[in-house]
């Protein structure tokens, strides 16, 4: 899958991309990353990418001649418009069903905003779908668009080795994980549960689904409405006060 970044800041990408999983996965040629920086795009003769806004007001926004012309290089270099994604706080807020959506496609491309934002006619020409990280705003959109590009790289079919499979984890099980223990037993006075040390697998899976159980039911009980509980799930529920189903 190929990931296209277009940002006035492409080392800053190159930074987080370089690092640990995902740099593992584009060398083997899983993945493709590809950062582009918007300067370089410009036909202005300073390479301005950012202008006054018409009707005033503070802040600066981007020019859309770089960005169409970056998506047209784009388009030329992989014969294909990759599915396009603005990041910005008016976007649809972004969360795992999106990035399994996402995932349907063999390429993304991440156009970053700064300053007030880009050109609202580079959104109109060039962008499929805005997205947001949440309700909060940032300087930029790299950060976002680096966030979004590793919730799905991760997906990609063997990114993760079989033993990191994403599909016991939070939010995509539907439940929040159980807690992760590592060696030493006894740190600070504070023990490993006994039954992660007794080596019954058994005992040990249903350890981790009460875990697991507990901990959304605590904090995130919206998610357990659409988990189809056992009765005994739901008995081991009410004895922690945390389901009044009856
Ligand atoms: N003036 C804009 C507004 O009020 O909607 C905010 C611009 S923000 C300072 C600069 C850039 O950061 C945006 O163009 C966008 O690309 C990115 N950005 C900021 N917050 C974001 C968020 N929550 N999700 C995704 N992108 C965001």
């Amino acid at each position: 899958m190929t990931f296209v970044v277009l940002t006035l800041f492409p080392e800053l990408c190159a930074a987080v991309l370089g690092e640990s999983i995902l740099r593992r996965a584009a060398d083997r040629g899983i993945i493709r990353t590809d950062l582009r920086g918007l300067r370089q795009y410009s036909q202005d003769r300073h390479r301005r990418v950012d202008d006054y806004p018409f009707g005033g007001g503070g802040g600066m926004v981007m020019t859309a001649q770089p960005l169409k012309a970056a998506v047209d290089a784009v388009v030329q270099d992989y014969g294909k418009k990759p599915h396009t994604i603005y990041l910005s706080p008016k976007g649809r807020v972004f969360n795992q069903q999106i990035a399994i959506e996402l995932l349907q496609h063999d390429s993304l491309l991440f156009l970053c905003g700064h300053y007030e934002g880009v050109d609202q006619r580079a959104i109109d020409l060039l962008v499929d779908e805005e997205l947001s990280l949440g309700d909060f705003v940032l300087t930029g959109g790299e950060l976002p668009a680096l966030c979004i590009l590793d919730a799905v790289a991760r997906m990609v079919p063997g990114v993760l080795s079989t033993e990191q499979s994403f599909q016991n984890e939070s939010i995509y099980s539907g439940l929040l994980e159980y807690p992760h223990y590592t060696r030493p037993a006894l740190f600070e006075g504070l023990e490993v549960p006994a039954v992660l040390r007794e080596g019954n697998h058994a005992e040990i899976e249903k350890w981790r689904r009460r875990e697991s159980l507990r901990i959304t039911a605590q904090r995130r009980p919206d998610l357990l409405q659409a988990v189809r509980l056992t009765e005994e799930e739901r008995r081991f529920l009410r004895e922690q006060g945390l389901c009044d189903d009856g």
